[in-house]
């Protein structure tokens, strides 16, 4: 048989204390929807046959989900946050670990909300562990953990010139918000695509010729009402059609 769709590996979400591996299905859909093959790999460190999951696919789709462990980013558990948010070390080794090997590879990733993070701290990067210390949100007040259905924006985003404004053709757009943190320091790889107003990272890319970008928001819950959020898979797609093995 003839193999004509570019292969995507999309990570699952580890819910540890529950035993299960979970994932929206909006993800696999949006991938269907732009000519790719979803596959699903499970995030989980019991499982570290990076390189024999990465000969599997032609292209990364790196999930949304729980927080990163600080400590993988050299920090301490902030104590002022309000409200517990979930953490699974296994799949944080077994993201990180295959984020790495894809990078040296030349595997395209497209990072999604906690996604993002991860393309961040695997290029040895950090983040905000709450959005609101970040300086930035004291003066404009975004809510970035929105009160609405994943399927309906609420902020705005601004593009720099680059890679994905190119994809997006636009120099701003409306987004959906699901997330209490975001990328502070950035590896001198990495730059910012994206900004929302009040000054947080919305998304980034990696400079030069290989395909590695993430987005804070989710665009998997967009695409279905906003074309140019398909664009952003359509990408993804398109780059693992051209990097792939026979
Ligand atoms: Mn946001």
């Amino acid at each position: 048989m003839t193999r004509t769709r570019p292969r995507v590996g999309i990570t699952t979400t580890l819910e540890e204390a529950r035993g299960q591996h979970e994932i929206w299905r909006a993800y696999p859909d949006a991938v269907e929807r732009a000519g790719g093959l979803p596959v699903f790999l499970p995030a989980d460190d019991a499982y570290p046959h990076y390189e024999e999951y990465l000969s599997l696919i032609d292209g990364l789709l790196l999930s949304g989900g729980q927080d990163i462990l600080p400590s993988l980013y050299r920090q301490e558990p902030w104590g002022g946050l309000t409200e517990t948010w979930p953490m699974s070390p296994k799949r944080d080794r077994f993201e990180i670990q295959l984020t790495k090997l894809a990078l040296e590879r030349g595997v395209p990733i497209l990072g999604l909300c906690r996604g993002l993070q991860l393309l961040v701290v695997a290029l040895g990067g950090t983040l905000w562990q709450d959005v609101s210390l970040s300086g930035a949100t004291k003066t404009k007040q975004i809510r970035h953990f929105q009160n609405l259905a994943a399927q309906w924006p609420s902020h705005q985003v601004t593009l720099n010139p680059g890679r994905l404004r190119a994809i997006l053709g636009e120099s701003s757009l409306l987004v959906n918000s699901l997330h209490h943190q975001s990328a502070d320091r950035l590896p001198p790889t990495l730059m910012v695509s994206a900004l929302a107003a009040d000054g947080v990272v919305e998304a980034v890319e990696l400079q030069g010729e290989s395909f590695a970008l993430a987005v804070q928001w989710h665009p998997e819950h967009l695409v279905k009402t906003d074309p140019r959020q398909l664009a952003l898979f359509t990408a993804l797609v398109e780059a693992a059609a051209q990097g792939r093995r026979p």
